[in-house]
């Protein structure tokens, strides 16, 4: 079975990597030609466009920012939805809206391809360990023939319901991801202020029930005051923007998540996009002008 996959960025690149080391017979573009050489040197087949690369392909992944980066590369009058073999499966697993998901699966109809979302849970890490949560809306023979690939990438897969519906579900776990980190981040700001000590918070706090379990990593980073990306910011607030849309196109009032996408544009807007979300901590201390 020829795979082909789109977008090499920190997920798709380790995504990728881990379908080559399964033996998966792989081509592979990206908009950076740069970013593909090591994944050429384990035996990906590397296509000049989007259309070339996708043109013999059974299964077609994409890993890529969001729904303008989709719509460019798949959906666009130059996008490689024309070039798919009739009968072809198209996965998505870019985090993007639902009704984005739902216009991809009519137009994809439109010239014979299937499609399935299949957003992930997991950063850097465990994609490059093969431990993503794949979150799957799409009809069930679909996903049973691409579930051996989604093994190969990821411990887990949820098949959340029809498609679109994991992409419901991860506009709703990454709100949750959003403001648990920003409230976490905002309590050690003033747990520091009132003279505790940020060792003290980081092995404390995020070791009581009041925590999420994801803030335990998380604590480890802020400990060493690491802000490399595993999850830009930036995307963080793609995604808190993606949910409002939404809420708005279901006729429901997303208070908290509003509020947290303008907390995450502020650090942006001051320069924190490209670094992870979890700096959004580093982003608050600088705010308080706070010493480390
Ligand atoms: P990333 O490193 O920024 O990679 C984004 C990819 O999209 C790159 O391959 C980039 O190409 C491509 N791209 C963006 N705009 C494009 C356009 N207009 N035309 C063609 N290609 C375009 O992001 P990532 O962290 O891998 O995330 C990918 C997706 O997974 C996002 O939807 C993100 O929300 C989601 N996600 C990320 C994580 C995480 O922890 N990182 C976890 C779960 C889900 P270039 O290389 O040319 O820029």
């Amino acid at each position: 079975m020829k795979v082909t996959f789109i977008g090499m960025g920190v997920m798709g690149s380790a995504m990728a990597t881990n379908l080559l080391n399964n033996g998966v017979d792989l081509t592979i573009w990206n908009r950076t030609k740069e970013k593909v050489e090591s994944l050429i040197n384990k035996g990906a087949l590397y296509k000049e466009s989007p259309h070339e690369a996708v043109k013999e392909a059974d299964i077609v992944f994409t890993m890529l920012t969001g729904p303008e980066a989709v719509d460019e590369v798949a959906l666009s009058e130059n996008g490689f939805l024309q070039s798919m073999k009739r009968g072809a499966l198209w996965i998505d697993s870019s985090t993007v809206n639902p009704s984005f998901s739902k216009k991809a699966t009519q137009l994809a109809r439109n010239v014979g391809v299937r499609f399935v979302d299949a957003p992930v849970a997991g950063s850097k890490g465990p994609a490059q360990k093969g431990e993503l949560v794949f979150l799957v809306g799409g009809e069930k023979p679909d996903i049973e023939q691409v579930e051996d690939f989604l093994q190969y990438m990821g411990k887990k897969i949820i098949h959340v319901g029809p498609v679109s519906q994991g992409s419901s579900f991860k506009m709703v776990v990454n709100m949750m991801l959003a403001s648990n980190m920003a409230a976490f981040a905002e309590s050690m700001i003033l747990g520091e202020q009132l003279g505790l000590s940020k060792d003290f918070l980081l092995e404390t706090l995020a070791g009581m029930p009041v925590s999420a379990p994801f803030l335990r990593m998380k604590a480890d980073k802020l400990k060493v005051q690491n802000d490399e990306q595993e999850f830009a910011l930036k995307n963080m607030q793609k995604d808190l923007h993606l949910a409002t849309l939404s809420a708005y196109e279901e006729n429901a009032a997303l208070k908290i998540t509003n509020l947290m996408k303008e907390v995450y544009a502020d650090a942006k807007v001051n320069g924190y996009g490209d670094l992870d979300f979890s700096s959004i901590y580093s982003f608050y201390k600088n705010l308080h002008r706070m010493e480390e």
